[in-house]
């Protein structure tokens, strides 16, 4: 009997009965982590790692039932094993692992195997099967080091001393993570949009170390920003919130920017590619290395990755229908 099946409700493990990131209100709901798709209002308990409360409390309402947990410390739901491990996606990120008996199932969560000062690195969980997310499930994207890229935000920055930089990205995640590498190349403040401000507040608190940060808001309305760097979500883009600021340059970061035209459409002056999912190699080797004879794959790309696992390497990999996502433009 599979440890996991879908059901409308989400992602289900009948033996515990609970749901991991389930799309609908739920008795007991698993939680990878805080982003919009994998963390919906309405059920009745969430688990999640510890460190991810703060984040999740602010998406979902302080009212929640919370039950926070450490990574790797073992958790029993009626007969069956559970635990939380680190994901490397976002701050509490976490796949969730599975024990029954002698089987064993990981559930990935959204990961990336590219190094990330603003969170826990990735570990590999050997188990049985293994249920991946392919956002960029396809050999094209494949990710220079995130330090590479920021240096190249930090150099966009620099080379305009006259006007703001206006630097749009996923504000829950992306946005720490730029500000965390930064530390590397300057100690001069960034200002932040609200969305970002309050996200960046908990990072803080979880000890995350980034560059000084202001909120735009708690500036007065003479200030110009003149050479500043500002963090926006995609959402704020042309939208009322930009007039405070005249003739910024823009630049959006997110692993979308790799795709041809993507930039242009989106109507940004720069793109950076910057992403908190795994690229091509990233996913391959992850599955590789979990030793996972059955591969089910969310999200993306589902079908290109799971023929390439069949037909490459033997194993029984196929496509599994869900509703996460993966990467978001909206905020
Ligand atoms: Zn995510
Ligand atoms: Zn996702």
């Amino acid at each position: 009997m599979p440890l996991i099946t879908v059901r409308p409700e989400g992602l289900y493990c009948e033996i515990g009965d609970f749901f991991i990131d389930p799309w609908r209100a739920v008795d007991t709901a698993l939680i990878t982590h805080a982003h919009a798709d994998h963390a919906r209002a309405g059920s009745h308990l969430y688990v999640a790692t510890q460190i991810s409360e703060g984040i999740l409390k602010k998406r979902l309402g302080s009212q929640i039932q919370f039950q926070g947990v450490e990574y790797g410390e073992p958790l029993k739901f009626g007969n069956i094993w559970v635990s939380f491990h680190p994901a490397g996606h976002v701050l509490g990120s976490a796949q969730i692992r599975v024990e029954y008996k002698d089987e064993v199932w990981v559930v990935s969560g959204d990961y990336k195997r590219c190094v990330d000062p603003s969170c826990a690195p990735f570990e590999v969980i050997p188990c049985h099967t293994f249920i991946t997310e392919a956002t960029f499930g396809l050999p094209i994207y494949t990710w220079q080091p995130g330090a590479t890229t920021v240096k190249q935000i930090y150099d966009w920055w620099q080379s305009d001393r006259d006007r703001p930089s206006l630097l749009f990205c996923y504000a829950f995640g992306k946005a720490q993570r730029i500000l965390a590498e930064l530390t590397q190349f300057t100690d001069q403040t960034v200002y932040l949009h609200g969305a970002i401000h309050s996200l960046t507040e908990s990072y803080r608190t979880a000890g995350v170390s980034m560059i000084p940060t202001l909120s735009t808001s708690d500036q007065p309305r003479s200030y110009k920003f003149k050479g500043d760097l500002i963090l926006a979500p995609p959402s704020a883009h042309r939208s009322s919130w930009m007039k405070r600021f005249s003739q910024p340059q823009t630049a959006f970061a997110s692993g979308w920017m790799a795709v041809r035209g993507a930039r242009r459409r989106r109507g940004y002056e720069r793109g950076f590619v910057l992403s908190d999912h795994a690229d091509w190699p990233g996913l391959v080797q992850t599955v590789r290395q979990t030793k996972a004879q059955q591969v089910y794959v969310t999200h993306g790309q589902s079908e290109a990755l799971a023929r390439y696992l069949t037909e490459q390497y033997g194993l029984e990999a196929m496509p599994l229908k869900t509703l996460f996502e993966g990467e978001g433009d909206i905020e």
